[in-house]
């Protein structure tokens, strides 16, 4: 029996036991990793620790990826043909999908993938930063249903690059885009070899962290109207779209956990609702980053301050404005609701909105600080107790 290995903690321990009951009746089994680019054991056997296993430090595994050999893309396999009966597999349209997405198919995606590889990825270094500029590569939905395979995805980007006349900047953005696909590898790995259970933060130290349940902006977050335009553009666009721009989820999501003080863990699910791609193990290695609760050995709260990102990523407001037209009117619409020092109050009238924007749900930096005086207070804690 073949299968391709599935990474989040739930459906491991599944698979694990599977495996073993199989083995134990006799049945040979293949338990293949199709997802990453390069298998979490390829990577573990690289190390020159002697430590063993995966990595907890995402620049030693990178550092590590960059050099594995690429496995090939094509192989072939032939199964013996099944003597069980099995009933029909459901229709998309049983499924209650109508829309023929982009990476419906194979062959879709393969076509998104070298669309964007032939042009719009000559700029995918500044596209991871910036939400309203040139197009990332908007492959995770087809990467999580398998539709294209990241090897396939990482042979094309190296074909590209095979190129000897291609521009300086195009050659810099396919290096970012590999290590985005690195990056993924690295996540799925750390599930591997140490996601024990989905909702358990990797630090263990972390594990009894008293982040909140609750917070009387967190529908407010959920909808787009906590008053910080850039979170609630990406709010927005979630629910609006079924993605959300990189950039877009490192600050809607510091927001949820350090200037809400809201669990991570509810963050997490709350987009799962909405996301179209269905990756349970990067969701959580994404948010426990941010969180500052991964394996991570450099790991500590990721505080990004709303207005700081919206001035360098969005200066113009093109993304803001885009998700919230209750800020079209507005010269800085990024910026609207930030305390000003009394010389410009006309522009934070809402002279041209139809509706009125919220103001802020909390006063960034003050939520900052408490936050980590809390986590100090907490760490503080934490060395005393061992000691
Ligand atoms: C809080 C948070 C939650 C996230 N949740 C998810 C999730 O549930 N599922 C998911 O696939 N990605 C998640 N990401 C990672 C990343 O934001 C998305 O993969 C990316 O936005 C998808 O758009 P794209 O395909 O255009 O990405 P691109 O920027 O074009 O990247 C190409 C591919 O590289 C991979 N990749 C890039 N960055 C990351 C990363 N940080 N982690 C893992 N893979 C990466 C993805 O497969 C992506 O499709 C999350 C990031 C954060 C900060």
């Amino acid at each position: 029996m073949a299968w391709t290995i599935a990474y989040d903690a739930g459906t491991l321990d599944v698979q694990r036991s599977l495996q073993t009951a199989l083995e134990e009746a006799g049945i040979g089994v293949l338990a293949v990793h199709d997802a990453p680019a390069v298998a979490p054991e390829e990577t573990a056997a690289a190390r020159t620790t002697d430590e063993g296993g995966g990595y907890r430090a995402r620049a030693a595994y990178l550092a590590a990826w960059a050099t594995q050999p690429r496995s090939p893309v094509t192989a072939t396999l032939r199964f013996a043909a099944p003597a069980l009966e099995s009933e029909a597999l459901p229709t998309a349209s049983e499924l209650g999908s109508a829309a023929a997405a982009t990476y419906a198919s194979e062959g879709q995606a393969r076509a998104a993938c070298a669309a964007y590889l032939a042009a719009p990825a000559l700029q995918y270094a500044s596209a991871r930063d910036v939400p309203a500029g040139p197009p990332t590569a908007r492959l995770s939905v087809a990467l999580s249903f398998g539709t294209i395979a990241a090897r396939t995805v990482l042979a094309a980007i190296d074909a590209r690059a095979r190129d000897r006349f291609l521009l300086a900047e195009e050659r810099v953005s396919l290096d970012v885009l590999r290590r985005s696909l690195a990056e993924r590898d690295f996540f799925l790995q750390l599930a591997w070899f140490f996601g024990a259970a989905p909702d358990a933060p990797l630090q263990t130290r972390m594990r009894s962290f008293p982040f909140g349940r609750d917070h009387p902006a967190l529908s407010a977050w959920r909808e787009g109207r906590t008053g910080f335009p850039l979170v609630d553009a990406a709010m927005r666009q979630l629910r609006a779209t079924g993605w959300m721009h990189p950039r877009a989820r490192i600050v809607a999501a510091s927001f949820l956990c350090f200037d809400l003080g809201v669990d991570w863990r509810i963050g997490r699910d709350a987009w799962e609702g909405d996301l179209e791609e269905d990756d349970a193990a990067l969701a959580t290695g994404n948010w426990q980053w941010i969180a500052g609760v991964g394996a991570d050995l450099a790991q500590f709260p990721r505080i990004y301050n709303p207005r700081k990102q919206a001035r360098a990523y969005d200066p113009a407001g093109r993304y803001v404005r885009r998700w919230i037209p209750e800020l079209r009117g507005l010269p800085v619409p990024g910026l609207a609701g930030a305390p000003r020092d009394g010389r410009d109050p006309q522009l934070a009238l809402p002279l041209f909105a139809t509706e009125p924007y919220p103001q802020p749900v909390v006063d960034h930096e003050r939520a900052a600080r408490d936050f980590l005086r809390r986590y100090a207070e907490f760490r503080g804690a934490r060395v005393r107790a061992l000691q």
